[in-house]
């Protein structure tokens, strides 16, 4: 008989790691995508070396290397004064510590990269236009209910389909996510539209009142990516919504000219306002479970969100392998092994808005004096927990990684 496919609800970083990673596994996955095209937003988006960690073990490594711009460092200004606070080098010895680089890419060609990798490979079927709305299961199989009424039936369900997932509804019922009150605008400018004095290979975070610019640059150095936060209390979500570039000024009328002006180069800047959710630790009901940003949706400022969703993938794929494509085991060790992790990821990315990007007056000072205090070494020690992890020690060591690379 042939064997049932393991459903995968959403095509988006998180689903199709996931996809890729069982199918190389040797399990069968049908990938179920409610948009009419599977692709992404042209924005950009940042890999901490946890990312390549996982591209690696995904057999995608190489392509995912040439297409990422690798940043000398992680700057950190002050949006008020214009001056440096800190700056992370990500050269040889960051690397030589974390195992892989840091990088910067566009999440249309990063998408790419997993799109082309689940096409090739015979084990993935990919269907979009197929909203899947609630879950029904018997003990053997799973059912992934469309909303066009079609049931469509596999040995397991993944919900890897976002923020507002229909499938965490029904598994976790802890209702709407939590609305962050920041609101975030995106821009991609050509490189020759950034002020030349800014054309930093860095990945650069000006932090002021309420309000942060993040910028780097793009697709061989052909872009720049803009992304500016105020903190306006927003209270509705919204996601990819058109906006003036007068409500963009208004949140930074009180920062220094030269961060000002990157934000008077932005072009047809686009609205988020920023969701996450408390953590929870379970994230499987038995033949059903959530991966990516439906299991632990997080704010932007750790630009670790779709690393972890490419870690949870990973560890999906080891966890089914270990046991022969044996369910029933692998999902509640994969709950198992991720939810610390990820649940320390969402809380720190809080932490880090409050303290890092957004303080003012005395908080401020004390965090700039806090952060320059800080040698390269003690930035390493901070942050290899996170980056120079799979999440997955003891069953993936850093050394498996070359074994599945190809
Ligand atoms: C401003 C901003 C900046 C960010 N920067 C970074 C960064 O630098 N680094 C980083 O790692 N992360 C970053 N992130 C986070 C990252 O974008 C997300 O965590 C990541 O894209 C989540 O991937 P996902 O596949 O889990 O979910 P999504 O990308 O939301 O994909 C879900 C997919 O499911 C589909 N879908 C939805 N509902 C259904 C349904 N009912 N049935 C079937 N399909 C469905 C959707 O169409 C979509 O294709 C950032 C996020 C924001 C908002």
């Amino acid at each position: 008989m042939t064997q049932r496919p393991v459903l995968i609800a959403g095509g988006g970083i998180g689903g199709l790691a996931a996809a890729i990673g069982l199918a190389r596994a040797g399990i069968p996955v049908l990938v179920l995508e409610k948009a009419r095209q599977l692709g992404e937003i042209g924005a950009g988006i940042q890999l901490g070396p946890n990312a390549f960690h996982a591209f690696d073990y995904l057999g995608v490594g190489e392509t995912a290397r040439k297409m990422a711009v690798y940043v000398d460092s992680l700057r950190l200004m002050d949006a008020l004064t214009a001056e440096e606070i800190c700056r992370i080098p990500l050269g040889e010895a960051f690397r030589a510590r974390m195992g892989n680089p840091y990088a910067v890419v566009h999440r249309g060609e990063l998408h790419g990269v997993f799109l082309k990798a689940c096409e090739a490979h015979p084990l993935v079927e990919l269907r979009t236009s197929s909203a899947v709305a609630s879950y029904a299961q018997d003990g053997e199989t799973a059912t992934a209910i469309l909303e066009s009424g079609e049931r469509v039936t596999g040995r397991a369900l993944i919900g890897a389909d976002g923020l507002w997932s229909p499938i965490r509804a029904q598994l976790a019922g802890d209702g709407a996510p939590r609305v962050s009150g920041h609101t975030t605008y995106r821009s991609v400018i050509p490189v020759e539209e950034m002020p030349e004095e800014l054309r930093w290979n860095a990945a650069t975070l000006w932090a002021g009142p309420k309000c942060h610019i993040v910028h780097y640059p793009l697709s061989g150095w052909k872009l720049f990516n803009l992304v500016v936060t105020y903190h306006n209390h927003a209270a509705e979500p919204a996601a990819g919504k058109p906006v003036s570039h007068d409500e963009v000024r208004r949140g930074f009328e009180h920062v220094a000219p030269m961060a000002r002006q990157i934000i008077e180069k932005g072009q047809d800047w686009k609205l988020w306002v920023l969701c996450d959710r408390e953590p929870v630790a379970n994230w499987v009901d038995g033949r059903v479970a959530l991966l990516g940003d439906s299991a632990h949706p997080m704010l932007q400022y750790m630009a670790q969100g779709a690393c972890m969703a490419m870690e949870d993938a990973v560890a999906l794929a080891h966890e089914m392998e270990a046991v022969g494509g044996d369910v029933a085991a692998a999902l509640p060790a994969y709950n198992a092994r991720r939810a610390l992790r990820t649940a320390r990821v969402q809380l720190q990315s809080r932490a880090v808005g409050e303290h890092v990007y957004h303080p003012a007056g005395a908080h401020a000072e004390l965090r700039n004096a806090i952060m320059r205090a800080k040698s390269p070494e003690d930035w390493y020690d901070t942050v290899d927990w996170l980056y120079g992890s799979t999440g997955l020690e003891g069953a993936v060591s850093l050394e498996m990684r070359g074994r599945r690379a190809g």
